[in-house]
């Protein structure tokens, strides 16, 4: 922003016209909404530390923005109101690197084009104010006045003159809803400044200037705070920071999700497309968790002149950000503890949802000074591939214990079920049971965990899968009699169009003559046993996947491959095999819930235990 010169010197100018030209055209006011955003957005650039907002029936007869920031002169005044002036940028170049959430010029010029308005306006230095009165475009007084340092608008009568677009505003509880979002993004994107909120003279919201941490608080009240995870993470190319919803809080609409640039509130679909990623199956169908996530990221390398409403905006590295944002959100869930908890009086199924999760740690947030991710557990499974057996060590009580601890290996192949893990774990001291060849059940330092194995593997061979994807050389065995399947017309055609996929995770197959396959071999995770039918059944499960759920063909190979390839139910385990699952289990990114979204995890508590049987202690 300019500095300013002299006291009667203006700031402000017009933009000439090539550069005008360059810059997102279009309807500015389209309703009430549109004109408290533009105008809080005057007072933040305008340095305030207070604002005030006060509409009348949805805004439609009153908005009256307040702030105290630096105020303009007389000229300024007058001159705010014209097509393209601005103080904001100079030229091209101040646009690369604009961090005012203004630029246009045109926000004073399109209000009074349609409304009434009133300016009353003072700078710090100056001894009298400026009164600017407009109708319609038209200036009808100009006078000065006396007011305090800051800027008061007041728009009356919106669209007074267009009868049409008059018609077109919703009711006054429409539009009032959708002024009260755009006040609660800026007090969630400028916490540091004080905001009063008013409506048909009902006071609404009146907070101080403070921390995100507390404005959370005063908006979502401290209940909802806590259901709040922080996120944060430092890059070369970015600071990111804010808060994401543990998943049993997530809501059945969109409400409550905000990202913002540079303070600037945005809509990417990119990105938040990320975000649900990063929540993988975490988030049951339909189910919208809440988010905050705020970037801070250098203005020449993205581009916000993409639309006249500023919402939309350009990333020259939007890859990049994607993977960031979606691994930040995956690594602050996976440090969580989202283990479903049974509580064996209710008639809750912990199986359809996680409404049941507690959680029993204090959130770390409420630990100052510990950093919430150094440390963590979660390492990305395709980095810590190569980690010896040796290198296994089951420790469950730290697993479960919400503090981050060593980073345990990454998936390992199966062949290490049988042999290669050390035999002394054992001593490590945890009795571990197979209950009906279908759940293992182990002792923790809070009381009982039992896991389902199928899916638990399930979970492993995916990840596993996954970043086979990422790695060049896939793994696989050579097969000693190599298999020849008769396949179907259509699902040789499914096959054809699988096979590099089918290739990356450890198939080796050949199209032979009419619909048959050769497979030479197969992933090192296929059970010695099932080389024959196992490509038939993932095709199968392929299919199946391909009617109930769009996913992308390598998602859907990666899905049905674990599906298929997990050991299951019924399947008699040793000690040592039950081990190295739970270990592989928390190794991977998201232990909790199996890549279709069921549960593997329970816990019961020891206080549960004791409440059943009348334990006092
Ligand atoms: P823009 O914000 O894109 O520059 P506007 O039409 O919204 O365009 O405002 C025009 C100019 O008026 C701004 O550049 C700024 O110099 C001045 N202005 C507007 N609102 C305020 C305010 N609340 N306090 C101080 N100056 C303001
Ligand atoms: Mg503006």
């Amino acid at each position: 922003m300019s500095e300013k010169i002299s006291p009667l010197t203006t700031t402000i100018a017009i933009l000439p016209e090539h550069l005008a030209n360059k810059i997102a055209a279009g309807e500015v006011v389209q309703r009430p909404e549109s004109v408290v955003k533009e105008l809080v957005e005057n007072s933040i650039d305008a340095g305030a530390n207070t604002i005030s907002i006060v509409i009348k029936e949805g805004g439609k007869s009153l908005i009256q923005i307040s702030d105290d920031g630096m105020g303009m002169n007389e000229e300024d005044a007058v001159i705010a109101f014209a097509r393209h002036a601005t103080s904001k940028i100079r030229s091209y170049e101040d646009l690369e690197t604009i961090r005012t959430l203004g630029f246009r010029g045109e926000a004073l010029a399109s209000i009074a084009a349609v409304a009434h308005v009133e300016l009353k306006t003072r700078r710090a230095a100056d001894e009298v104010g400026t009164l600017v009165r407009i109708e319609g475009g038209d200036v009808r007084e100009q006078s000065k006045t006396s007011a305090q340092p800051g800027t008061t608008v007041t728009v009356r009568n919106l669209f007074y003159n267009t009868p049409a677009r008059r018609h077109f505003l919703k009711s006054n509880s429409t539009e009032f809803k959708h002024i009260y979002d755009v006040v609660q993004r800026v007090a969630l994107s400028h916490p540091e400044i004080a905001i009063e909120f008013t409506s048909d003279g009902e006071r609404l919201l009146d907070v101080k200037a403070t921390s995100l941490e507390e404005r959370l608080k005063n908006l979502y009240g401290e209940r909802h705070f806590e259901t709040l995870i922080p996120i944060r993470e430092e890059t070369e190319l970015l600071s990111l920071s804010g808060f994401i919803g543990k998943p049993d809080f997530a809501r059945k609409s969109r409400v409550d999700q905000y990202l913002f640039l540079n303070k600037r509130f945005i809509v990417n679909r990119s990105i938040n497309h990320a975000i649900y990623s990063g929540f993988e199956h975490l988030l049951e169908k339909g189910n919208f968790p809440f988010y905050l996530v705020s970037i801070e990221l250098d203005p020449r390398k993205v581009d916000v002149n993409v639309h006249p409403s500023k919402m939309e905006v350009k990333f020259s590295d939007e890859q990049s950000i994607y993977r960031l944002v979606m691994s930040v959100v995956r690594k602050a869930l996976g440090a969580q503890d989202l283990v479903p908890s049974l509580e064996m009086n209710g008639s809750k199924s912990f199986d359809s949802s996680f409404t049941s999760l507690r959680h029993a740690a204090l959130p770390r947030y409420l630990s100052p000074g510990i950093d919430s991710f150094a440390g963590g557990r979660v390492s990305p499974p395709s980095t810590a591939l190569g980690t010896s057996p040796e290198d296994i060590s089951l420790n469950l009580d730290k697993l479960f214990a919400d503090i981050p601890t060593v980073p345990l290996p990454a998936p390992q192949a199966p062949q290490q079920f049988a042999h290669g893990t050390r035999e002394n774990e054992a001593q490590e001291g945890r009795a571990i049971w197979q209950l009906h060849n279908k759940y293992i059940l182990s002792q923790i330092r809070t009381g009982l965990m039992i896991v389902d194995q199928h899916v638990a593997h399930e979970r492993v061979l995916y990840e596993h899968a996954l970043s086979s994807f990422d790695n060049a050389v896939p793994v696989s065995q050579q097969l000693l009699f190599p298999q020849t399947l008769q396949l179907s017309a259509g699902d040789f055609a499914l096959a054809k169009d699988l096979i590099p996929h089918l290739q990356a995770i450890g198939f080796e197959l050949k199209l032979f003559g009419k619909n048959a396959i050769v497979l030479e071999g197969v992933p090192t995770d296929v059970k010695a046993g099932t080389e024959g039918s196992i490509l038939q059944d993932i095709l199968d499960e392929f299919k199946n996947n391909q009617h109930r759920v769009k996913l992308d063909a390598r998602d859907n190979v990666a899905k049905s491959f674990s599906c298929k390839a997990a050991i299951k139910a019924g399947d008699k385990l040793s000690d040592v095999e039950m081990r190295v699952l739970i270990d592989q289990l928390f190794a991977t990114s998201m232990p909790y819930v199996c890549p279709h979204g069921r549960p593997v995890v329970v816990k019961i508590s020891l206080t549960e235990l004791d409440r059943r049987f009348m334990r006092t202690s």
